[in-house]
């Protein structure tokens, strides 16, 4: 995927480009396995990658298409985002809406965030599921 539509510089207020640039490379919580697949640690299929976000296959997949798309940049998950926290959360939703297209899987896909335990959320690192390429039924489970 071109990332030039998505990997715009996302700035808090005071912040330059080369501060978030130190920022996104330094905020990460070293015993997060996300965090870990982010810095190559631990192996992972990526599909996509820019400055803010990282895309990849996930491990157990539930559909044809299903991929994990999360910040790179850690935090826990939807419940602990903050106000500054909104591009990104968009911007992976946005890189979701493009690989979809790629995968052209627009016929129906979703995309999905478990919030806490009584979702089965396993991860605390926010990431959004992308499924899709199979009828997914509603409501789901
Ligand atoms: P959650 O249940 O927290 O919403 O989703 C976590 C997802 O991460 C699960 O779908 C699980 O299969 C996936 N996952 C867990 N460990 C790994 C891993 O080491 N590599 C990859 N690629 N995915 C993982
Ligand atoms: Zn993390």
């Amino acid at each position: 995927m071109a990332p030039s539509l998505l990997s715009a510089s996302i700035n808090r207020p005071g912040e330059t480009s080369d501060m978030v640039q130190q920022w996104s490379r330094t905020m990460t919580d070293p015993s997060c396995l996300f965090c870990r697949i982010i810095r190559g640690e631990i192996p992972a299929k990526k599909v996509y990658e820019d400055e803010n976000v990282f895309a990849f296959e996930d491990i157990n997949p539930q559909a044809p298409t299903h991929l994990l798309i999360i910040p790179k940049r850690h935090f826990a998950g939807l419940k602990e985002a903050q106000a500054e926290d909104a591009e990104i959360i968009g911007r992976c939703h946005l890189a979701a809406a493009e690989i979809a297209r790629q995968r052209k899987i627009e016929q129906g896909y979703r995309t999905v965030l478990n919030v806490g335990p009584g979702t089965g959320q396993s991860v605390f690192h926010l990431h959004v599921h992308l499924l899709g390429g199979r009828p997914l039924g509603w409501p789901p489970g």
